[in-house]
């Protein structure tokens, strides 16, 4: 049976995220998740949206019982950073990640280095600004983007100039690794 795949923005509701250069966050979360969903139907592939309402606690409530441990967690965040040079795409994993989210966000990170992107790696979560995150706790295959820096406007520009492509090429990684074994 197909890994599920769920794709959630990271920031919803009163949750705005981080803004910059007249961005906020969540709405650009929303609007890729809801691209990335769109691409997965059209490879057969249905992944539940959530309310677009929810914080990270609610949705990890929203989540509970939907998922099993083989199951895909994919959720869409963008940097931030104080200096506007700050810039490029990463992809966090767990501390102790399996060898398939090691995968899985390396293939997710290159559709984005592909198009220009500075490539800032896959980390682990102790190696980002919070050390810990709330998305790398259920038990399952959990990656998290940074898709870009909301506060780099050259980022931002690349970024719109491309997300269509974007979408569907992360959908492609996405749907190749629900089939894995
Ligand atoms: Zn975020």
């Amino acid at each position: 049976m197909a890994r599920k795949v769920f794709v959630i923005a990271g920031h919803g509701g009163i949750d705005s995220g981080a803004i910059g250069n007249d961005y906020i966050e969540r709405d650009l979360a929303i609007e890729l998740k809801d691209l990335v969903i769109k691409e997965l139907k059209l490879l057969g592939i249905s992944a539940l949206p959530d309310s677009n309402m929810n914080g990270l606690s609610q949705t990890l409530s929203w989540l509970r019982g939907k998922f099993g441990s083989k199951d895909i967690l994919f959720d869409i965040h963008w940097n931030a950073a104080a200096a506007a040079t700050a810039k490029g795409s990463e992809v966090i994993i767990p501390d102790v990640s399996s060898q398939f989210e090691k995968e899985l966000a390396k293939d997710l990170l290159k559709v984005l280095v592909d198009l220009g992107f500075k490539d800032r790696g896959v980390k682990p979560e102790a190696l980002t600004a919070r050390k810990k995150l709330g998305w790398m706790r259920p038990v399952a295959e959990n990656v998290l983007i940074e898709v870009c820096f909301i506060t780099n406007a050259t980022d931002m520009k690349l970024y719109q100039a491309n997300k269509h492509t974007i979408a569907k090429k992360l959908a492609l990684v996405l749907s190749t690794y629900s089939k894995k074994p």
